[in-house]
């Protein structure tokens, strides 16, 4: 029989792993953490019971909360990660040769201690020079932040416990002041299947802060629906024009120069979420 972990997507919903050994578990102070070996995905980190990476598909997810924003500045020297703590998007990041500086802010310490332990690959760079790593509410230190960054990613958990306020208008105002003039920012907002209200709501918001609004997709098979969604909110460039010679070569496995201005090209049903 063995071992097999459930993350109900829904509540008629879900998908199920078989686990060969469970290398931690444990309740934080902000959520439940488990660190299992899986059969099909290498090992994943659960946060209250979701998926939040593995080691075979998290290449995708990384690379386009990245990438998408990163080539759309056209010089990013200072970068902030609200969440991220599992240090996959810091990796991606670091390809950047303009990136002077890269804060990530999480608000559990416990997910970067236990990424770094058992997934090797994906926060092997959270230790490099360039990277400031601080435990603390992202919200909080958005709300601190005046004109500090040049690109912001949100890369928190789902809007449940400790990362509710990261999905709120009063937030997303807050990145607004905590960019520079020429700034921009790109939050995960989940899956059109399941949370088409949550898409809708924040897009509408984010279109009322920023003028360059824009909602792109990904394919992330161990995520709910395996389709994912991230919006883009910029005050002068867009990820639509972003010039030839601003890309560079660099090394991907699921992000390109082509998929960069074709994750925008949606499905009428997710396109229809946009619509004012
Ligand atoms: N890629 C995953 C997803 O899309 O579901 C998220 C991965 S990352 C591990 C999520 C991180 O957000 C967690 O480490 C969690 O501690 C962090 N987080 C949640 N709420 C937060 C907050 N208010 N401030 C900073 N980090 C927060």
């Amino acid at each position: 029989m063995g071992l097999w972990f459930t993350e109900k997507q829904t509540e008629n919903f879900g998908i199920t792993a078989k686990v060969n050994r469970t290398h931690h578990t444990e309740q934080t102070d902000f959520q439940k953490l488990d660190m299992v070996e899986t059969a099909e995905w290498g090992n994943m980190l659960l946060l209250d019971d979701m998926v939040m990476t593995t080691e075979k598909d998290e290449f995708v997810y990384h690379e386009m909360v990245a990438h998408v924003p990163l080539f759309t500045h056209p010089n990013p020297k200072k970068v902030l990660v609200v969440g991220g703590g599992d240090g996959g998007v810091i990796r991606e990041i670091l390809k950047h040769p303009s990136v002077e500086k890269a804060v990530l802010v999480d608000i559990d310490g416990k997910v970067m201690e236990y990424s770094k332990k058992y997934l090797p690959t994906i926060a092997g760079k959270l230790s490099d020079p360039r990277v400031e790593v601080r435990v603390a509410d992202g919200f909080v230190h958005i709300a601190k932040s005046k004109k500090a960054y040049d690109v912001i990613m949100v890369d928190s958990t789902e809007p449940v416990g400790p990362a509710v306020n990261l999905f709120t208008k009063g937030f997303y105002a807050g990145i607004a002041n905590a960019l520079k003039d020429d700034g921009l920012f790109v939050a995960q907002t989940d899956n059109p299947w399941f949370k088409s209200d949550l898409i809708r709501q924040v897009f509408q918001d984010v279109a009322e802060i920023f003028p360059v609004t824009r909602l792109y997709t990904a394919n992330i098979p161990t995520y709910p629906s395996g389709l994912w969604t991230f919006t883009l909110g910029s005050k002068i460039h867009d990820p639509l024009k972003v010039k030839e010679e601003r890309f560079f070569d660099i090394e991907t496995k699921y992000y390109t120069k082509d998929l960069h201005f074709a994750s925008f090209v949606l499905p009428k049903f997710v396109k229809d979420l946009t619509d004012k």
